[in-house]
């Protein structure tokens, strides 16, 4: 089966929404912004393109480690 060329709605490792696309030579993955900046160095290590889709929101700013997830503003 081919996948479609849209992105999923849910992040391959929590379910939270997916905004990145990591294209490898196996396949493709998606994560939310947290678990595409977790796995990045390693997802590139086997050679993977992160895209970001075009209908997915851009990636929030880089946060210290010890920071968690952003309390939700307002
Ligand atoms: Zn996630």
């Amino acid at each position: 089966m081919t996948p479609p060329e849209t992105l999923p709605e849910r992040c391959d490792r929590c379910p939270a929404t997916a905004r990145v696309r990591a294209e490898l030579p196996f396949g493709e993955l998606h994560f939310c912004a947290h678990h595409a900046r977790a796995h990045e160095d390693r997802l590139r290590a086997m050679g993977a393109r992160l895209r970001t889709p075009a209908n997915a929101p851009p990636l929030p700013p880089v946060r210290s480690r010890r920071d968690r997830e952003p309390a939700a503003p307002g």
